[in-house]
Order: structure tokens, then C-alpha cells, then sequence
């Protein structure tokens, strides 16, 4: 098995916008509109080393072979319902890619997750999936996640979120050593109810003004 890898986007327009987004005055219209923006740069990090084939088209001077990816073959698996949030920026920039959804909730007492939707595309053997969650918190959700998903055997997986927790990382990459992770920031801890500290809250109530 390949070795566990943590891309840190750390670009400072990533950085930047990461910053505003965790001022807790920031409005729920604000904070949307800069996740929207972090996931463009995120998805061009992401999509750094993805598959090109050449085509033949015609310059208004010559013919010529050109780069092109099948955006067709990635699958963002969003990660309900914060994932959501994420993805409309990298379909900004992958338009054609299909999309899955898979839906856990963070039991509050044991924060084990547990999947009440599951939703992919067909003919995922021939798909590179990228998983969207903004908060790498306990990491249970990502790695129950990543395990549900590697049943549809997708070609490859990566794991895209916003902020990670150092304790979170560990417990993704204990079980899923073959999936890198991007993400913008890992920070200090989890509090005692599961929060990245210093974070920036509840990132699904945030997004979608629910609190
Ligand atoms: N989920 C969130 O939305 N925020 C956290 O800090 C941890 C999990």
C-alpha cells in the first residue's frame, strides 16, 4: 500500500480567504461565497496531476495535437450535507464531472458515524473520485466515508477538506494509507465535542445559516 500523504494548500489567496472565514462574524452570505471561492483554487490543487490525452484541433493557423482531460471520468462524492458546500466552486472548474453523495451523521455521543444515503454514479471502476468535506474532525465520517465508497472500486481516491485535525488525519490515514489528503490548514486539536479548535464552528450551520 502506498504511503499516507497531507497536501497543505498553502497558497496565500487559500490562506487568505480561509482567514475571513473563520471570524465568527463573518454572514452566512459571506462565509458561502468564500468556501465557493477556496474550493475553485482547491480544485486546481487537486487536479493538479489528473490524466490529459491528446486531441487534434485546428488553430486559426495550423492543425495541432492538444491536452484535454475527461472530466466525464471524475465523481466529486460529497460528504453530506457540509460537502455541499464545497462542490458547486470545483464544478465551476470540472464541469462535466458526475457527482455521488453519501449521507452520515456523527452519532453525539460515541461521534461514530453512521450512512443513511448512499448515491454514485455507474461505472465507478472507471471514475476518480475526489471526496468533498470541508471539517476533518474525528475523521470517523471520512473513513466510514472512503470505506463505503471503496466498494464501487473507483480507479482513485483523494480527500479534499477545508480544516483538518492532526487527530483526524491520523485516524483517516490509520485505515485509508492509500488516499491523500488535501486540505488548507490542520489545526491545533478537536475540543471534548468533536470540534476543530480553532476551527471555524459547525461548518454545515455556517453555509447554510441553520444556527
Ligand atoms: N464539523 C464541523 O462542522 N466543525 C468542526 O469543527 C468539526 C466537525
Amino acid at each position: 500500500m502506498s504511503h499516507a500523504q497531507v497536501h497543505v494548500v498553502a497558497h496565500p489567496l487559500v490562506q487568505h480567504k480561509l482567514t475571513l472565514m473563520r471570524e465568527k462574524a463573518r454572514s452566512t452570505n459571506s462565509f458561502r461565497r468564500l468556501l465557493h471561492e477556496i474550493s475553485m483554487l482547491m480544485a486546481y490543487e487537486v487536479t493538479r496531476d489528473m490524466p490529459t490525452q491528446l486531441i487534434t484541433i485546428e488553430t486559426p493557423l495550423e492543425t495541432m495535437q492538444a491536452p484535454m482531460i475527461d472530466g466525464k471520468k471524475t465523481v466529486f462524492v460529497v460528504i453530506m450535507r457540509a460537502g455541499d458546500g464545497f462542490l458547486d466552486g470545483m464544478l465551476e472548474v470540472v464541469p462535466g464531472a458526475r457527482v455521488g453523495h453519501v449521507g452520515l451523521y456523527r452519532d453525539p455521543k460515541t461521534l461514530v458515524a453512521v450512512e443513511y444515503y448512499f448515491k454514485m454514479p455507474q461505472d465507478m471502476h472507471e471514475r476518480d473520485a475526489i471526496v468533498l468535506d470541508p471539517m476533518l474532525a474525528t475523521g470517523n465520517s471520512a473513513v466510514a466515508a472512503v470505506e463505503r465508497l471503496k466498494e464501487t472500486q473507483p480507479k482513485s481516491i483523494r480527500f479534499v477538506s477545508l480544516l483538518a485535525a492532526p487527530e483526524g488525519l491520523k485516524n483517516f490515514h490509520a485505515h485509508h494509507p492509500d488516499v491523500p489528503v488535501y486540505t488548507a490548514a490542520i489545526d491545533r486539536q478537536l475540543n471534548e465535542h468533536g470540534y476543530i479548535v480553532p476551527g471555524l464552528g459547525d461548518a454545515g450551520d455556517r453555509i447554510f445559516g441553520t444556527k
